[in-house]
């Protein structure tokens, strides 16, 4: 049976690991202290004796290929990207909570929804730390909740003193344990494809505590970006706007930068690729396959979300909260406007998978 070690050779070796923190925080004997993480956020073997090399840690890592079929086949996996029931474009009815959204604000209003209703005790999200820092956050509030919205930067707090890397990855694993301690049951996960993909796993083994974990609410993601001082510096260039400008930023088909007077600058995503992390260049995930519902920017309107409902659980949930808390687009172009969303889901999604391909083979991975 492979165990931690096959991850070090297999996955963090040839720079493959994804630093979902999946390995340690559920290491079977993680109370032990086998495994850690350096100064980096890397797994490593802290002390070989207290592993028992029951193999759970490259089980559910989602870089390797163990649990692949199964999830699969329990989610009636298709190509380009999994599993659908619906694809449409949405937005809160809540002008103030749109105003504070990434996009439309259907994450955060479903997450109101479930928690209104009694659905869900809580939800592990992501919460502005500063500047562009996310933190993974278990809310359990309405307030907490909205103010997780968004992926907003806070210019007042100092974007000078930008000296370390930030990155647009926040680990939202490690709110799993705050979530038993505190003894949440039922919880919403919001994650991008590669955390929906280790939580799926490890609920597939049947590991608590993903009994409690009772929505998946997956994020589109083309990779996470890591900023430092020298990316800043090429970003303002290539975006022609000084870093105090910015109001907001968003991806979408490209990396869109909001300035506080209005304007917005594009770059094109394939323009970013010396600030993105190595290993998103071997994720073949674009939509969060595994979700109940995924969720992005992709394809549709300014202000809108693009939501695709793959499981009955979450067509049910999207259905139902939809009189209260949501509104469909409905303009007049609606049918070639869902049609080119749908085009775009399943062409960004084509593309991520031969990009994962063919690096894969450069490595020598099939
Ligand atoms: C790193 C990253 C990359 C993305 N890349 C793309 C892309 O390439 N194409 C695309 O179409 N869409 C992408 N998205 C999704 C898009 O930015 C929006 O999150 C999505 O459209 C939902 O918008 P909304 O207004 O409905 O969400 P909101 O109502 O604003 O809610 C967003 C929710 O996501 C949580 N969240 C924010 N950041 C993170 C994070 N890093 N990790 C986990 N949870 C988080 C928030 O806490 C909040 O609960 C990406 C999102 C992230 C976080
Ligand atoms: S105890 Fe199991 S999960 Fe932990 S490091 Fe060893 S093989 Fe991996
Ligand atoms: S489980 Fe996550 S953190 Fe651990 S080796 Fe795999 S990708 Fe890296
Ligand atoms: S591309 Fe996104 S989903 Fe894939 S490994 Fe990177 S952060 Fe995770």
């Amino acid at each position: 049976m492979k165990q931690f070690q096959d991850l070090v050779e297999e996955v963090q070796k040839p720079g493959l690991c994804r630093l979902c923190g999946g390995c340690v925080n559920f290491c079977t004997a993680i109370n032990y202290g086998a495994l850690a993480f350096d100064r980096t956020g890397t797994p490593y073997l802290k002390d070989r004796d207290k592993c028992i090399e029951c193999g759970l840690c490259y089980a559910i890592c989602p870089e390797t290929s163990e649990l692949d079929t199964e999830l699969k086949i329990n989610f009636k996996w298709t190509p380009p990207m999994g599993n659908y029931i619906k694809i449409l474009a949405a937005r809160s009815k809540d002008p103030k909570i749109r105003n504070l959204a990434t996009d439309g604000g259907v994450v955060t209003s479903l997450l109101l929804f479930l928690l209104d209703r009694g659905f869900i005790d809580g939800a592990i999200v992501s919460r502005q730390k500063d500047s562009l820092e996310r933190k993974p956050y278990l809310a359990a509030s309405k307030q907490e909740i909205l103010e997780s919205a968004g992926f907003y930067m806070d210019h007042s707090q100092g974007m000078q003193e930008f000296s370390s890397k930030y990155s647009t990855y926040s680990s939202s694993i490690e709110e799993l344990s705050p979530m038993m301690q505190k003894g949440f049951r039922r919880v919403a996960f919001v994650g991008l494809p590669c955390q929906i993909n280790t939580v799926r796993k490890m609920e597939a083994l049947g590991i608590v505590p993903t009994d409690a974990i009772k929505y998946y609410l997956g994020l589109f993601c083309s990779g996470t970006l890591v900023f430092g001082e020298k990316e800043k510096r090429i970003l303002q260039e290539m975006g022609n706007f000084y870093w105090d400008e910015l109001k907001k930023i968003n991806i979408k088909e490209d990396f869109m930068l909001h300035l506080q007077n209005g304007q917005t600058r594009h770059i094109p995503l394939n323009n970013l690729d010396f600030m993105k992390k190595y290993a998103c260049f071997f994720c073949d995930d674009y939509s969060a396959e595994f979700a109940d519902i995924s969720f992005g920017g992709l394809g549709a309107k300014e202000g809108w979300t693009t939501v695709v409902t793959r499981t009955t659980k979450g067509r049910n949930t999207y259905l139902e909260s939809q009189n209260e808390f949501l509104e469909e687009y409905q303009g007049t172009d609606r049918k070639e406007h869902l049609e080119q969303i749908v085009d775009k889901c399943r062409t960004y999604s084509k593309h991520k998978k031969q990009q994962a391909k063919s690096m894969r083979q450069n490595l020598g991975k099939t």
